[in-house]
């Protein structure tokens, strides 16, 4: 189980993820903006957050800036979501350090893919500090 921050202004877009996801066991915490995604994230931190581009108040552009900038949450794995499909969009996100984008409507089995590959590399690093302390290198 994971704990996992939708920001999404779309109500209908939030409730759709939100169920995504609590149907594979993750606890689901919700911003229907830019400003209340960064207020979520003083009080709070999630492994990871899907953060919509187009929002009201601050998009997803000046929300990943913010992330980036904080000591605290630097490496807060982060996935864009977009319904965009201009040209050049695509490169915008990944030259803003998002760890992984997902287009609008959201392909559940694609989305399964982005955790699996976030939040595992995630354990992943967390086992190899244990190894390291450790040194057992087990079955
Ligand atoms: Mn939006």
């Amino acid at each position: 189980m994971s704990r996992i921050l939708i920001a999404e202004d779309n109500a209908v877009n939030r409730e759709l993820l939100h169920e995504l996801l609590e149907t594979r066991g993750h606890m689901v915490l919700e911003a229907c903006d830019g400003q209340e995604a960064l207020d979520v994230l003083e009080r709070t931190q999630p492994d990871l957050l899907l953060l919509d581009i187009g929002m009201p108040v601050l998009d997803g552009y000046a929300v990943i800036r913010k992330i980036r900038e904080n000591p605290r949450l630097a490496a807060l794995p982060v996935v864009a979501v977009t319904a965009y499909a201009m040209p050049g969009d695509r490169e915008r996100i990944v030259n803003s350090k998002f760890d992984g984008y997902l287009s609008k409507p959201i392909n559940s089995q694609l989305l399964t893919e982005e955790l699996d590959r976030l939040l595992n590399k995630r354990a992943d690093r967390d086992e190899s500090r244990r190894q390291a302390s450790g040194n057992q290198p087990g079955g």
